[in-house]
């Protein structure tokens, strides 16, 4: 079996996300489905600059067995497999450390979604799922738990993020727009505690400085 273009694509998504900042080094990673049986994960500990399409993971779906591929599959791997198993519209599934919604994260709460425009991608909120170590079936677990078909945007505490979505390049849409609504979120807050100070000329003044105006939704 020929997996060489979903392997090409992979490869090209992380490049894509590393130039964005999202990956962090090392961190990240990246699942595509190719078909009923496999699926494609980045390897573990790979700078994305000298990644090749050789050196992307195939796994089989149902048991994890890889069957293309020397070097060894994303610690990630077995959370990856949750979300495509229970999301069959899915094809894409990308773990991240993107700065804003990562510092989010540390809040330890689901963020809901209030604008329309970053609903239709992410759905009505993005879940919170608690804390476990990295790389653990502890938190490969605690995703599988919090799936749903109606959200594309899971929040893993003090971590990063995950998103899914039909492509890989929606999937990455996706991820910025979890950016930009968890940027938002951090701009109202601010914005609401200056405003609750004595002066309320101030939050006029952040407003401008934070721009608050140019973006799409407040929240
Ligand atoms: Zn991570």
């Amino acid at each position: 079996m020929n997996f060489d273009q979903p392997r090409r694509e992979v490869v090209a998504t992380c490049l894509q996300l590393a130039d964005k900042g999202y990956l962090a080094g090392t961190a990240g990673n990246v699942a595509c489905r190719i078909d009923t049986e496999h699926f494609a994960v980045t390897p573990t500990a790979t700078d994305y600059y000298v990644m090749r399409p050789d050196d992307i993971c195939v796994l089989r779906l149902d048991n994890l067995v890889c069957v293309a591929g020397d070097r060894r599959p994303s610690i990630e791997h077995r959370l990856h497999a949750h979300l495509l198993r229970a999301r069959r519209d899915c094809r894409a599934s990308i773990h991240t450390h993107q700065p804003i919604a990562s510092a989010y994260t540390l809040l330890g709460r689901a963020l809901d979604i209030q604008c329309p425009a970053y609903q239709l991608p992410l759905g009505q909120e993005a879940a919170l799922v608690s804390y476990a170590p990295s790389g653990t079936s502890r938190l490969a677990s605690k995703l599988r738990e919090a799936i749903r078909p109606e959200i594309n945007a899971y929040l893993l505490c003090n971590h990063g993020v995950v998103c899914c979505g039909p492509t890989l390049s929606e999937t990455v849409a996706r991820l910025e727009t979890l950016e930009l609504a968890c940027a938002a979120f951090f701009r109202d807050a601010i914005v609401g505690r200056a405003s609750l100070g004595s002066d309320p000329s101030l939050s006029e003044v952040l407003k401008q400085l934070l721009n608050c105006e140019d973006l799409e939704c407040v929240q």
